[in-house]
C-alpha cells in the first residue's frame, strides 16, 4: 500500500475496479458480494443505470457554480426532502460531520435568536457516533477518538441511554437533544420507538429541541425513508449524509421553520456544500426511492433477509451471539472476535463493515435481489463453517 497516503485507515489489502448492483469486481476479476455498500452509502447498489445517466449527463452540462447564485438542482432536492417529511427547510453539505454541525449551530442559533443564548449546550447519548470533526468528537465523546487532540471542545453532555439520566442532565443552559434513531457505528443499537416517543415528550416538555442524527439510518436504510417514521415521532432538526447521494458525496440538514428562523444570509455556509453533480446524484436517488412500491419491496425483502440470518443465528449459536437491526441496517454480534468474522467471510467474497460492541454489520443496498441475498447468507455459513475449522468459534466469549 501506498507510503504516500497518510496511515489514518486500517485497510483491507483490496482494491476494486467495478461495481455492478450488489457486486464487487476486483482489476483480475475476482468478484464480491458487497453487504457493506460502502458504509451505508450505495444504497442503489453500484452503477445504478439511472445515476449514471443522471452523473453523465450533468457532467457534460456543469458541475460548480457555488452559493452565490440560485441553484434549480438545490431549490428541487430541498423540495422534495421537504415534501416527503417533516422538515419545512433544508441546507446542504459534502458530509455526514459536516451535516451535524450545522444541526447543532441551528439549534445554538434557535435559542440565541429567541433572546435565550445561554441554552447552547447538546446532549448526546453513551455509544453514539456523530463524526470526527473536532465538536462530532465532543458530541461523540468516545477517548479513543478523543486522545491526542487537545482540550474536548465545549458544550455537549452525554448521559446513557436511560430517560430518568437524560432528565437530569437537562439544564438550563441546554438547547437540545441530539440521537441515532439506530446506533449504527456503536453497534446497530436500536433505540425502541417507546424511547424515542419519551425522549420527544420531554423535549416538548422542557422546550428543548430534538435533532435526530440519520446519516446512517435515513435514506430508506431501515425500510422506510427516515428511521424515525417507525415511532411515529419527527425530530426539529435532522442530519443526512450516506445514503443520500448513492454513493457521491453530500449531506443535508432538514429542519422546521420554527427551528430553522435563526438562520438568515451569513450565519452558515459552504463552498461545495450543494454542489450541482451531488444534487443531480440526491435527486437521482430520490427519483427511484420515490417510485411507489420502493419501500414496499424493500421491507419485503429485508424481513426474509432478517429470517435467514435467525435461521443462521440458531445454526451457529458459538459464531453468532445476536441479530440485530432492521431493514438493512443489520449486524451479527459475534462470538469470536468481530474481526476474525469479517475476515472469514471475505474468503468467502463477503463483504461487511465492522462496528462497535463485536458486531459485523450487514447493509447490502436496498435494491438487492432475494437470490442475492440468499447467496450472501450462503457465504455467511461457509464463513461460520471455515470459522469453526480454524478453532476460532465462541472465541471472544
Ligand atoms: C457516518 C456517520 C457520521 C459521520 O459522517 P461522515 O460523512 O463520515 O462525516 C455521523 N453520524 C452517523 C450516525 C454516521 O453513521
Amino acid at each position: 500500500m501506498s507510503e504516500a497516503l497518510m496511515s489514518t485507515y486500517a485497510r483491507v489489502d483490496l482494491a476494486f475496479e467495478r461495481g455492478e448492483g450488489p457486486y464487487l469486481y476486483t482489476a483480475d476479476g475476482r468478484r464480491y458480494l458487497d453487504f457493506g455498500s460502502g458504509i451505508a452509502v450505495t444504497a442503489l447498489g453500484h452503477s445504478h443505470p439511472h445515476l449514471v445517466r443522471a452523473i453523465q449527463e450533468q457532467a457534460a452540462k456543469l458541475w460548480h457554480v457555488s452559493n452565490l447564485f440560485r441553484s434549480p438542482e438545490q431549490e428541487k432536492l430541498a423540495s422534495r426532502l421537504v415534501a416527503n417529511s417533516f422538515a419545512d427547510k433544508a441546507f446542504f453539505c459534502n458530509s455526514g460531520a459536516e451535516a451535524n454541525e450545522g444541526a447543532v449551530k441551528i439549534a445554538r442559533k434557535y435559542f440565541a435568536s429567541k433572546g435565550q443564548p445561554e441554552k447552547w449546550r447538546i446532549i448526546t447519548f453513551e455509544g453514539c457516533f456523530h463524526g470526527r470533526t473536532l465538536a462530532m468528537l465532543a458530541a461523540t465523546n468516545n477517548k479513543k477518538y478523543l486522545e491526542g487532540f487537545g482540550e474536548k471542545v465545549n458544550g455537549f453532555d452525554q448521559v446513557p441511554l436511560d430517560l430518568a439520566a437524560l432528565k437530569a442532565a437537562i439544564t438550563g443552559e441546554t438547547a437540545a437533544v441530539m440521537i441515532e434513531p439506530i446506533q449504527g457505528e456503536g453497534g446497530i443499537r436500536t433505540v425502541e420507538p417507546e424511547m424515542m416517543r419519551a425522549i420527544r415528550k420531554l423535549c416538548d416538555d422542557k422546550g428543548l429541541l430534538l435533532i435526530l442524527d440519520e446519516i446512517q439510518t435515513g435514506m430508506g436504510r431501515t425500510g422506510k425513508l427516515f428511521a424515525h417514521e417507525w415511532s411515529g415521532i419527527t425530530p426539529d432538526i435532522m442530519s443526512l449524509a450516506k445514503g443520500l447521494g448513492g454513493g457521491f458525496p453530500v449531506g443535508a440538514v432538514l429542519a422546521t421553520e420554527e427551528a430553522a428562523s435563526g438562520m438568515a444570509p451569513g450565519t452558515h455556509g459552504t463552498t461545495f456544500g450543494g454542489n450541482i453533480m451531488a444534487m443531480v446524484a440526491a435527486n437521482a436517488v430520490l427519483d427511484v426511492m420515490l417510485e411507489p412500491g420502493f419501500f414496499d419491496g424493500v421491507q419485503t425483502r429485508a424481513s426474509y433477509f432478517k429470517q435467514q440470518l435467525t435461521m443462521l443465528a440458531d445454526r451457529y449459536p458459538d459464531i453468532v451471539e445476536e441479530i440485530r437491526g432492521q431493514g438493512f441496517l443489520m449486524a451479527l454480534k459475534c462470538k469470536p472476535l468481530n474481526s476474525d468474522v469479517a475476515a472469514a467471510m471475505r474468503e468467502e467474497h463477503l463483504l461487511g463493515v465492522l462496528a462497535g460492541d463485536n458486531t459485523v454489520r450487514l447493509m447490502p443496498p436496498l435494491t438487492i435481489p432475494e437470490k442475492d441475498l440468499a447467496e450472501g447468507v450462503n457465504r455467511l455459513e461457509a464463513a461460520c463453517q471455515r470459522l469453526r475449522a480454524a478453532g476460532k468459534a465462541g472465541a471472544a466469549a
